[in-house]
C-alpha cells in the first residue's frame, strides 16, 4: 500500500521528458529516468484503497479499464517504496513478460482506474513499472532462465510482435521447442517497425530477444509463412501453430485524388524511416523523407502522433494533423465516461509537443474531414480539400457525420500521411490454412480459448482481436500459450 500518508505528502511525478527542441535533433528515447528516491516516493503515493481497481483489466463500453495483464500494482508500489526492488521485479514478471515495452508505451488504463484518481492525480503507475524493470536490467537481475526439462513438442509462432513474443516466452517456459517466424528482417512486429525509436528504441527489443534466444527460442526472420515457408511444411514440422500476424490491412481514404504521388500510408513512412535509421543512420536514403515538405497527417491517434514526431525530425516545412473528432474536454465527463473508465480527455502527446515547439502551435485541426486531394501537372499532390463535420446520432443509434456548410478549406501539402487505423489482418495465410474469420475479418477464436476451427492452430493479439494495444497483445500471448500447452500436454501449469 505504499506509505499511508504518501499521497498527501508527495505530488504525482511521471517520467520527465527531454526538452522538445533538444530531442528533435536525434532519434533517442525522449524520456529521462527518475532517481530511485523519486520513484520510491511515487510508490509511496499508492494508498490502502481496500479494493484496488487498477489491475482489473476489462472492457467497459468498449474502452479498456484497469490493467489487461492484471499487474500486481499495489504490491510492487509498496515493495518499491520499501526499497525492495528485486522483489518488485519478480512481481512484475509474474504477470508481464515484457514490462519494459508497456512501461515505455502503454497508455496506462490502470491510472484511469486508480482509486486515488477519483479526486487527486492518480499514482504514476507506468513510471514505477518502467523504473523497476530498468533497475532490473541495470543490476543484472534479468537473466536467461531456460526450462529444466524439454517436452519434445514443437510449436511454431507466426509473427514476432508482442503477442508472438509473449506466447513464445511462455511456451518455452513450459519446455516446448518454439520457433518464431517473422517476415521482416528484424524481430518485434510493431514494437520495431511501427512505434518509432524515440518511444521504443530497438535496443530495448533486441535486449529482450537476446534473452529469449538464450532461453532456447529460435527466431527465423525474412520468412513469410505461406510464401517462403509452406503451410504443408508447417503442419509437418510442428505439433501446434500460433497465429500472431497482427492486423496490418490499412484503412484508406476513398476520395478523389487518392492515387496521387505524395499520398502514403503512415506505416510506409514509419517503417521505412526506422529501417533506414537502423540499417545506416539514414545514410542509404531508403526512406520516405518529409524534409522541406508541407506535411498533412490524417488521423488523430497514436500512429498520427508518431508521424508528427518523425516528420518534425526530418525537418519538414509545415506540419498539420487532422482529427475527425471534436477537441475533447480537459476533464472526464462523469456521466458518459465515469471513473474507473479510461479518461477520454484532451491529451498533448510527445509528437504534438514537438511540433508545437518547432512551429509555435499545436498541429491539430479538429472535426476535419478530407473531401479530395488535388495534384499538380506531374501528378503530385499539392492541395488537400476539407470540410468540418459534426457528429449526429440517429434514432437507431447510428453515428452520422454531417458536413457543416461554409467550412470548406484548402490546405497546401506535398506529403500526406494516412494514419486512420487498420481494418484487420491480411487474409492470404488464413485462407491457405482454411481459418474461419469474423465479419470484421479477424480470426474466429474465442477470447480466453484462442483455438481456431483448425486442429492445433491458435491465434492471439491484433490478428484475433483487431487493432489494439501492446498490453492486450501480451495478455493474449500469455493466455494462448496456456491453452496451447493444455492442448499439447492434456493439462497446463502456465497461468
Ligand atoms: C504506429 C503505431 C503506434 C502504436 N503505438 C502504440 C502505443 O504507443 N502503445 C500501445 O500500447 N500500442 C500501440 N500500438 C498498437 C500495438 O503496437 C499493437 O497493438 C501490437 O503491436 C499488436 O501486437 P501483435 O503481436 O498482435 O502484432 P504486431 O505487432 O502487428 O506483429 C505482427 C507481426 O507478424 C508478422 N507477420 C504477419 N504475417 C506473417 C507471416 N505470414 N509470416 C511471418 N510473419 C508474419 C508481421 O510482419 C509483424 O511483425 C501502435 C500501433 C501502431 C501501428
Ligand atoms: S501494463 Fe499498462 S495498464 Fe498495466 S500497469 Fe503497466 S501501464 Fe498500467
Amino acid at each position: 500500500m505504499g506509505k499511508p500518508t504518501g499521497f498527501m505528502e508527495y505530488a504525482r511525478q511521471t517520467q520527465p521528458e527531454r526538452t522538445p527542441l533538444e530531442r528533435l535533433k536525434d532519434w533517442q528515447d525522449y524520456t529521462l529516468p527518475l532517481s530511485d528516491t523519486e520513484v520510491r516516493e511515487q510508490g509511496a503515493r499508492c494508498m490502502d484503497c481496500g479494493v484496488p481497481t487498477c489491475h482489473t483489466g476489462m472492457e467497459i463500453n468498449r474502452v479498456t479499464t484497469g490493467c489487461p495483464v492484471n499487474h500486481l500494482i499495489p504490491e510492487w508500489n509498496d515493495l518499491v517504496y520499501q526499497g525492495q526492488w528485486k522483489e518488485a521485479l519478480k512481481r512484475e514478471h509474474e504477470k508481464n513478460n515484457f514490462p519494459e515495452f508497456t512501461g515505455a508505451a502503454c497508455p496506462a488504463p490502470c491510472e484511469g482506474a486508480c482509486v486515488l484518481g477519483i479526486n487527486e492525480p492518480p499514482v504514476a503507475i507506468r513510471t514505477v513499472e518502467r523504473a523497476i524493470i530498468e533497475k532490473g536490467f541495470e543490476e543484472g537481475w534479468v537473466i536467461p532462465e531456460p526450462p529444466d526439462k524439454r517436452t519434445g513438442k514443437k510449436v511454431a509462432v507466426i509473427g514476432s510482435g508482442p503477442a508472438g513474443l509473449a506466447a513464445a516466452a511462455q511456451l518455452n517456459k513450459a519446455g516446448h521447442w518454439v520457433t518464431v517466424f517473422e517476415r521482416n528482417d528484424r524481430v518485434g512486429g510493431l514494437l520495431t517497425y511501427g512505434i518509432p525509436e524515440m518511444k521504443i528504441p530497438y535496443e530495448m527489443v533486441q535486449r529482450r530477444v537476446n534473452l529469449l534466444e538464450q532461453e532456447g527460442i529460435k527466431f527465423v526472420t525474412n520468412t513469410e509463412v505461406g510464401k517462403d515457408y509452406s503451410v504443408e511444411q508447417l503442419h509437418q514440422d510442428f505439433d501446434a501453430t500460433i497465429l500472431c500476424g497482427g492486423a496490418t490491412v490499412h484503412r484508406d481514404v476513398a476520395v478523389e485524388g487518392r492515387e496521387l504521388n505524395g499520398v502514403h500510408y503512415a506505416m510506409d513512412f514509419l517503417h521505412s524511416n526506422t529501417k533506414s535509421y537502423l540499417d545506416s543512420n539514414h545514410q542509404d536514403g531508403q526512406f520516405l523523407s518529409a524534409e522541406g515538405k508541407d506535411v498533412i497527417v490524417i488521423g488523430g491517434g497514436d500512429t498520427g502522433t508518431d508521424c508528427l514526431a518523425t516528420a518534425v525530425r526530418h525537418n519538414c516545412r509545415s506540419l498539420t494533423q487532422f482529427d475527425i473528432y471534436d477537441q475533447k474536454g480537459s476533464i472526464r465527463d462523469d456521466v458518459g465516461n465515469p471513473w474507473p473508465q479510461y479518461p477520454v480527455i484532451h491529451r498533448i502527446e510527445y509528437g504534438q509537443k514537438e511540433a508545437a515547439s518547432k512551429f509555435g502551435e499545436d498541429p491539430r485541426a479538429y472535426a476535419v474531414q478530407t473531401t479530395r486531394f488535388v495534384g499538380d501537372e506531374l501528378g503530385h499532390v499539392k492541395e488537400v480539400h476539407t470540410v468540418n463535420v459534426k457528429l449526429r446520432i440517429d434514432e437507431e443509434g447510428n453515428r452520422i457525420r454531417e458536413e457543416i456548410p461554409g467550412t470548406e478549406k484548402i490546405w497546401t501539402a506535398d506529403l500526406v500521411l494516412l494514419a486512420i487505423g487498420f481494418s484487420g489482418p491480411e487474409q492470404g495465410l488464413l485462407q491457405q490454412l482454411n481459418i474461419e474469420t469474423n465479419s470484421n475479418s479477424t480470426v474466429k477464436a474465442e477470447y480466453g480459448k484462442y483455438v481456431t476451427n483448425v486442429e492445433g492452430v491458435f491465434s492471439a493479439g491484433d490478428m484475433r482481436r483487431g487493432q489494439s494495444l501492446i498490453v492486450w497483445a501480451i495478455n493474449e500471448g500469455r493466455e494462448v500459450a496456456r491453452e496451447c500447452d493444455r492442448y499439447l500436454m492434456g493439462a497446463t501449469v502456465l497461468p
